[in-house]
C-alpha cells in the first residue's frame, strides 16, 4: 500500500481524502496558496506544502509546483478530489511520466470522455442509450438547419469541449437556430479553445440522473445506483438524493447493468459517474465523469462503502472491496450544497466566520472546512460545505435534514441555508415530483431571480 499520498486540492474535498488517507494507515501531504495557509487541510495533513500564490491557475492548477511538492515530500501518489486537475489528461500523464500514481482514471479515458462527441460515440457504442441528435459534429449553420428540421425542435446546441453549464444553447424553433448556433460555437471557442459543436433533441420535462460506477481496471466493475440531481440552478446541483424518488428497483438494475457493462469493457479504474437525462422512463445519456464527484456522499450513505478508500485501493492494484452482490440499499440519503452566497441572487460572500457549529446527531454527515475565526477567501469556488443526512426513508431523511439544518450555525458570511428551509416546506419536495427546471421556476416566483 502507498505510504504517503499528496492531495492536490483544498477545502472540504482535500478533508475528505485526508480522512481516509488517516483511517488507511497513509500519511497525507496537502498543498496550499498563500491565501489558504490557514486552511482546515492544511491543518488536518501530516505535512503541507505552499505551491503558490492565491490564483488557483498558479497553485492549485500549476503542474510543476505540485509534482515538484511530491518529489520534495516523497509522496508515491496524487488524488486530485473534484475541479482543479481532476479530469487533465494531460496532468495523468505527466503524472505518470515521474513515476508516480494518479488516484483516478487513466490519462486515455479522461481524454475520451473530456470531448462530448467521443464520449457519446464510445458509450453509443457501448449500448448506452443516448439523447437523439447529430452523429458528431455540425460543420455549419446550413448542416444545423437540416438536422433540425429531421431531429424536431426544441433542439439543444452543445460544444464538444464544453462544461459547467456553458457552451450550450436551446433553439425552441427553427428561427432560433442561427443564433444559437453562433452562440454556442463562441463559447466553445472563448471558453474551451474549440468551436466545435453538435445537435440534440431538447428534453423539456427530464430529470437528472447519474449512476456511480466503479472499476478495478482489469475488466471488473459494478455499479452503485442512481443519485436524483434535478434540483439544479444554471446547471450547478443544489439538492441531491439517492435513491432517485422515480426510479423503480427495476429500472435500476437495467442501467445500473448497463453501465458497470460498459465500464468493464473498456477496463475503466476507479469512480465514474454517467449522466443521463430521464424522461418517460428513458433514459439518455449526456456525460461521464471521469472522477470522485461532489455528491459521492448520498452513494457512500445509502450502500455503507468508502468511495475514497475504494479510489486508493485500486490505484495500488488491489482488488474492489465489494461485488456487485454485496451492493445493497439501505434507507435513503439527502445533501444540500452550501455555499458562502447571497441570496436572492446567489452573489459570492467571502468573509470571516465569526461562529461555526455543525449538526450532528444520527444519520448526519457535515462535510466542511470551516471552523471559528476562519476566512473564506474569495478567489475559489463558493461552496463552504455539504450537509448530508441518511434516514431509513425519504421521509425520516427528510425530516433529519431540517432538524440538522435548524442546528447548524454558520455566522459571519451569508449562505445558502435560508434557501434549503424555504424548499422543506414545499409540497413537491416531500413528494418527489420536480425535474431540472422546478427549482430556476421556483427561485423566480419565489425569490424574483432571474
Ligand atoms: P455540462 O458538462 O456543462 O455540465 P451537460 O451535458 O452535463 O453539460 O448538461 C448539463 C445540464 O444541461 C443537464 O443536467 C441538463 O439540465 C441540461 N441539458 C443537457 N442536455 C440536454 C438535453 N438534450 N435536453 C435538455 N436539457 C439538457
Amino acid at each position: 500500500m502507498f505510504d504517503k499520498i499528496l492531495i492536490a486540492n483544498r477545502g472540504e474535498i482535500a478533508l475528505r481524502v485526508i480522512r481516509a488517507c488517516r483511517e488507511m494507515g497513509i500519511q497525507s501531504v496537502a498543498v496550499h496558496s498563500t491565501a489558504d495557509a490557514d486552511a482546515m487541510h492544511v491543518r488536518m495533513a501530516d505535512e503541507s506544502v505552499c505551491i503558490g500564490p492565491p490564483s488557483g491557475t498558479h497553485s492549485y492548477l500549476s503542474i510543476p509546483a505540485i509534482i515538484s511538492a511530491c518529489e520534495i515530500t516523497g509522496a508515491q501518489a496524487i488524488h486530485p478530489g473534484y475541479g482543479f486537475l481532476s479530469e487533465n489528461a494531460n496532468f495523468v500523464q505527466i503524472v505518470e511520466d515521474h513515476g508516480l500514481t494518479f488516484i483516478g482514471p487513466t490519462a486515455e479515458h479522461i481524454r475520451v470522455m473530456g470531448d462530448k462527441i467521443t464520449a457519446k460515440d464510445t458509450m453509443k457504442a457501448l449500448g448506452v442509450p443516448c439523447v437523439p441528435g447529430s452523429d458528431g459534429g455540425v460543420p455549419d449553420l446550413e448542416t444545423a438547419q437540416k438536422l433540425g428540421e429531421e431531429i424536431g425542435y426544441p433542439v439543444i446546441i452543445k460544444a464538444t469541449a464544453g462544461g459547467g453549464g456553458r457552451g450550450m444553447k436551446v433553439a425552441k424553433t427553427a428561427a432560433d437556430m442561427e443564433q444559437a448556433f453562433m452562440t454556442a460555437r463562441a463559447e466553445g471557442k472563448a471558453a474551451f479553445g474549440n468551436d466545435e459543436v453538435y445537435i440534440e433533441k431538447y428534453l423539456t420535462t427530464p430529470r437528472h440522473i447519474e449512476i456511480q460506477v466503479f472499476g478495478d481496471g482489469k475488466g471488473k466493475a459494478v455499479h452503485l445506483g442512481e443519485r436524483d440531481c434535478s434540483l439544479q440552478r444554471r446547471h450547478q446541483k443544489v439538492f441531491e438524493e439517492a435513491p432517485g424518488p422515480s426510479i423503480t428497483a427495476e429500472e435500476r438494475a437495467r442501467i445500473g447493468k448497463t453501465c458497470a457493462d460498459a465500464v468493464a469493457k473498456i477496463n475503466y479504474i476507479g469512480a465514474g459517474t454517467i449522466e443521463f437525462l430521464y424522461e418517460n422512463g428513458e433514459f439518455y445519456f449526456i456525460e461521464m465523469n471521469t472522477r470522485l464527484q461532489v455528491e459521492h456522499p448520498v452513494t457512500e450513505g445509502i450502500f455503507d462503502v468508502d468511495l475514497v478508500r475504494e479510489q486508493i485501493r485500486v490505484a495500488d492494484g488491489l482488488p474492489m472491496s465489494f461485488s456487485q452482490d454485496d451492493l445493497e440499499i439501505n434507507g435513503h440519503s439527502i445533501e444540500v450544497r452550501i455555499n458562502a452566497e447571497k441570496l436572492p441572487n446567489f452573489s459570492p460572500c467571502p468573509g470571516k466566520i465569526t461562529q461555526y457549529h455543525a449538526p450532528g446527531g444520527l444519520g448526519v454527515r457535515m462535510d466542511s472546512a470551516l471552523y471559528d475565526g476562519y476566512s473564506i477567501p474569495p478567489y475559489y469556488d463558493s461552496l463552504i460545505g455539504k450537509l448530508i443526512v441518511h434516514g431509513r426513508d425519504r421521509p425520516e431523511a427528510l425530516a433529519r435534514l431540517s432538524r440538522a439544518l435548524g442546528e447548524l450555525i454558520v455566522d459571519g458570511v451569508e449562505t445558502t441555508v435560508p434557501l434549503f428551509h424555504a424548499l422543506l416546506e414545499e409540497k413537491d419536495i416531500h413528494t418527489g415530483e420536480y425535474n431540472i427546471h422546478w427549482l430556476e421556476h421556483w427561485l423566480e416566483t419565489n425569490l424574483g431571480n432571474a
